[in-house]
């Protein structure tokens, strides 16, 4: 359930509306917005209106949330929530650009990576430290040595960062080096390093699971957000179907969707949706154009000699030319890129 106070309703009543919820076991979220401040509580729906809450002076209204995720929906926060990483505003009204090789692997790859991206407007650095590969003989990743080729790469850019995480160990390395942690498609339901990185103090881009509906989706970010951390951002990668001749399907309409059932900022990853360059850039326009919030895409010096999703990858050329594709867009969008 959702308590609206009123805009002019003092601490002692927003206190006596929290006390009176705690005590009667609920969990309590106190959010403020722009238009209002809202106690989201989280408890058993069948007392609620035992509780006598809109008789507490203050109270404006009380609204039950029906949906299974209550902190990450819209009915809880009517703006969308703006997440910073650094000096980028993920939501805002600029288009934020993620972009780097899928894995760190050397400093030089690192280092003109992170030029390139950077000369051509993305404000978030991203590599691999910690592969999660399907295949246990694929490269797994340079762990702590790729975090500190990432970090210094990234500062060297005056970019911020991005690593995934895939458990306790590597997430505590990583909060050494990055800004941002990545949970990744395969680590969606993972619920154990959801409740981790919910706790973590840093933002998080929770990716969509292969499989998972955007109602699991949003559930997955639930238990991120209900650990106190705000701050996650959606990453719309592709889903598995029956079709085969791209890597995955890249579901657009989960961007409006997403939109209209969250307050959390979407952003899209078409080099992992579409598994294919030549694909990425005309996916990159749509989901501009379709309303995401950032792009996620993966940019090697040489894609050739990837260890890692080469042939998914553009060559710093490609995605200069795609970031300027996407001013246009974005423009008619409202949006600056
Ligand atoms: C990645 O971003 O490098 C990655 C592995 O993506 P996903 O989890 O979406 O497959
Ligand atoms: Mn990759």
């Amino acid at each position: 359930m959702v308590v609206v106070m009123d805009l002019s309703a003092g601490e002692e009543q927003v206190d006596a509306v929290q006390r009176r919820l705690e005590e009667n076991g609920f969990e309590i979220h106190c959010i403020r917005g722009v238009k209002r401040l809202v106690i989201g509580a989280v408890g058993d729906r069948q007392i609620i209106s035992s509780l006598g809450l809109e008789t507490i002076p203050g109270v404006m209204k009380v609204i039950p949330i029906m949906k299974p995720y209550k902190l990450v929906s819209r009915e809880i926060r009517e703006e969308g929530s703006v997440v910073r990483v650094k000096n980028a505003l993920i939501g805002g009204s600029n288009l934020v650009s993620i972009a780097g090789p899928c894995a760190v692997e050397n400093p030089e790859q690192m280092h003109s990576a992170a030029q390139a991206v950077s000369r051509a407007g993305a404000t978030i650095l991203r590599g691999g430290a910690f592969k999660p590969r399907t295949s246990p003989y694929s490269f797994q990743g340079l762990e702590l040595e790729g975090l500190k080729m990432l970090a210094e790469a990234a500062e060297a850019a005056n970019l911020a960062s991005v690593t995934e995480v895939i458990d306790q160990a590597s997430l505590e390395m990583s909060l050494e080096y990055v800004d941002m942690v990545q949970v990744g498609a395969r680590n969606m339901q993972n619920y154990q390093l959801l409740r981790l990185v919910g706790r973590c103090g840093r933002p998080v881009l929770l990716k969509r699971g292969f499989s998972a509906t955007i109602e699991e989706w949003l559930m997955a970010a639930e238990y991120i957000v209900s650990e106190g951390n705000e701050n996650v951002v959606l990453c719309e990668r592709g889903i598995r179907t029956f079709e085969n001749a791209t890597r995955n399907t890249l579901d657009l309409s989960a961007i409006p969707v997403v939109k209209s059932l969250a307050h959390l900022p979407v952003i899209v990853d078409p080099s992992h949706a579409t598994g294919d360059r030549r694909l990425v850039t005309p996916m990159a326009r749509a989901a501009v154009a379709a309303g995401a919030d950032g792009l996620l895409i993966e940019v090697h010096p040489d894609p050739k000699r990837a260890l890692c999703d080469g042939p998914q990858s553009l060559d710093p050329d490609e995605y200069a030319a795609l970031m300027e594709e996407l001013r246009l867009i974005a423009a008619a969008m409202g949006r600056a890129a």
